[in-house]
Formats: structure tokens, sequence, C-alpha cells
């Protein structure tokens, strides 16, 4: 590992002397080095935060132009760097924090052509990226190459934060095995975010990142940290390896990479809010609610009164001939932690003969849920 200059010792004095950091650590950091994939509103913080902490080398892979509707929260580039590449404005920004970094410029977009060539140079990845193709082709490429992917994901008011590394815990896909249809995917061009929200997340993803090349603390493997500005409130939920994963499950060398297709899905169901839920739980209105998540995931609580009915499990009673695992006169609200998985119940339902306009999504699942839980 390479030794500390006298001038380093100095600089990361305040890190140095935590006694759970100290020196190897240091040394670590500088032996170091992290991929940005993307350098917008998450990419913003850890960039500044990893220059800044002494990681020795940081790559970006970032093809687009700083522009004025960036600039309410991707507070690593300014006024004067308008129209400029964003990798050239970071790049400025993190040499003035620290002149000593090596910074990795990759102007061009992550894709499937580059993906694993840029990953493979890396130690850690973080995934800034705000789209569900970007997000898919980073953690198969990390599954692939072994790589652990620090993911981030903002919306609105809410974050989310895990580390996936598929050689000892989760990856992405076994969460969310394939992207939810267009319209429940919203981004924060169309759906907003609050300015601050990326910035919260984006230090936590650069405190991973730097967790995970110092080898202190646990890392966020296996859990999902999910933030709600509004509440102020962080929840961890753990996250289990899914065995059937369409990725992590396959031996590396038989992992292929592929394009994510975004697709429209027939409208399916009718969606209802936290809010309305709890009037309706309130009111004692008569409703069965299902709870679609895995048994690891109804640890931290299920909503009063919902059966705990994993997806496979549910999915596979509505495929036996003339099943009829719900009743089918009642209303019944499917619920999982970001109200994909729920929905892609609704639809096989539909599919199953049951009435759209009895079944509702918990919008945004328990991720967005205010009210009590139960503990099973
Ligand atoms: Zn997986």
């Amino acid at each position: 590992m390479p030794e500390l200059t006298s001038s380093e010792l100095r600089r990361f004095n305040r890190q140095i002397i935590l006694p759970e950091f100290g020196i190897e650590a240091q040394r670590r950091l500088k032996a170091g080095s992290v991929l940005l994939v993307g350098l917008g509103g998450l990419g913003s913080p850890a960039s500044l935060y990893l220059a800044a902490a002494g990681v020795g080398r940081i790559g970006m892979v970032d093809a687009d132009v700083v522009e004025e509707t960036n600039l309410q929260r991707q507070i690593v580039h300014g006024q004067a760097v308008l129209g400029r590449l964003k990798n050239e404005s970071a790049q400025a920004r993190m040499l003035d924090l620290n002149p000593n970094v090596q910074i990795e410029r990759h102007d061009v977009r992550f894709g499937i052509d580059n993906a694993l060539a840029l990953i493979s140079r890396y130690d850690v990845i973080i995934d800034g990226s705000d789209n569900f193709p970007t997000r898919y082709l980073v953690n198969d490429a990390c599954v692939k190459l072994g790589k652990p992917d620090v993911y981030g994901g903002v919306l609105r008011f809410d974050g989310q934060l895990s580390v996936f590394d598929a050689r000892t815990g989760p990856c992405y896909r076994c969460l969310f095995p394939e992207p939810p249809p267009q319209e429940f995917a919203p981004n924060c061009a169309e759906a907003g975010v609050l300015g601050v929200l990326p910035g919260v997340i984006g230090s936590l993803q650069a405190t991973e990142a730097i967790k995970l090349l110092t080898g202190i603390g646990s890392p966020m493997i296996g859990r999902m940290l999910v933030y709600d500005g509004l509440d102020l409130s962080f929840n961890t939920v753990h996250i289990a390896k899914d065995p059937d994963c369409p990725v992590c499950s396959h031996a590396p060398q038989d992992i292929t990479l592929r394009e994510t297709v975004m697709v429209c899905a027939a409208p399916a169901g009718r969606s209802i809010s936290s809010g309305a839920l709890q009037a309706r739980l309130q009111a004692q209105d008569d409703l069965v609610i299902v709870d679609v998540r895995n048994p690891a995931e109804w640890l931290p609580g299920r909503i009063p009164g919902a059966i705990g009915w994993p997806r496979p499990e549910l999915e596979r009673a509505l495929h036996e001939p003339g099943a009829t695992p719900l009743p089918k006169d009642r209303d019944i609200v499917l619920v999982c932690q970001s109200g994909m998985r729920s929905h892609s119940v609704i639809r096989s339902m539909v599919a199953a003969g049951y009435d759209p306009l009895r079944l509702y999504n918990l919008e945004l699942g328990m991720a967005a849920w205010q009210g009590d839980v139960q503990l099973v």
C-alpha cells in the first residue's frame, strides 16, 4: 500500500485521528478507486466527499453538459460552467478540493458496449444514474465482475440506499427482477425532487464507498435504507438474496448484459395512496390487504390486518386451474416495498379473472406507508 506524505498526514488529520480509521484506512483509500456512474444529483456530493477524503483514483462516466435546471441539486457544478461537460466541471472542483486525486474522465454514455470495461477498472461502483436501463446495467455488470454496487435512488422527498454485492448478498434484481411499467417509473424530471434529497443520499453513498474501501464498519449489504424527508425518518429493511434471481443466481460467465427496454403496461387495477388507505382502515371499510413482499421484509412490520403472501407463492396459486386464492367480491389492496412488485401481481390477478376495479396498488408501497405497523 502507498505511504502517506507529510502533506497528506496533515490534510487528512481529522479522520486519521479517529481510532477506528487511522493511518491504515487512509492508505487503503489512497490505494483505492471508485467509479461514479453519473455526475448528477447523487454524483455531486459523492464526488466531492470522495475526492476530499483522499480516494486515490476516481473515474467518472457522464456525457451530459451542465444545464440551468441541474443547479437546484447538482452542487458540484455552478453557474460559470453552464453548457460545459459535467465531467469537466466536476474534475475542476474535485482537483480544487484535493489536487492529488487521480481523476479519470470517461466523457461517454454508460452503455452495454463499455459497461464491463469501465467497471472492471475500479474497486467500488457508485450508481448515480437517474433511469432504469442504466441502473440494471450497472447491477448486472457489477454482479458479473464481482464488484460492489453502491445504489442510491431519489424521488420527490423519498430516498433509498443499499449496497448490492452479489458475492455476499442480494443484487438489485433480487428485489426488482424487471423494471416497472413506464407509467410506474416516474423520474425526477417528471415527478420532481427536493434539491437537498440527493445531497443526503449521495453523501451516504460516499460513506458506503469509503467503508468498503477501508473495511471499517458494516456495509449496507443485504439492507435497504428508506429515507422519508417529510417525516425525517430513516428506516432499514432487510433484503434477501433471491435464489431464482434472473442474474445473480447464475455463474458470472453465464451472465450476459442486455438492454433494458421500458414498456407501457395495459392499465390494470387502481392505485391508492398511503393516506387514503389509512382513511379506509379507520372507517373499517371491507378490505383485504395482501403484503406480497418476502417474509424477511415483513420483520420491521406489516400494515395491521395484512395477509402476508409472498409474490412467487401468490402467483403460483393464481396459476392453478380453477383456483381463487383471494375473494373476487371484495376490494383487495396489494402491498410491497415500493409498489412495483404489487403492481405486477395485480396484472397477474387481472389475467386470472379478477375485476381490475376491485384491485388497488398501494402507491410507493411500504416505503410510503405512514400509519401503524404490526410486528410479525
Ligand atoms: Zn440477484
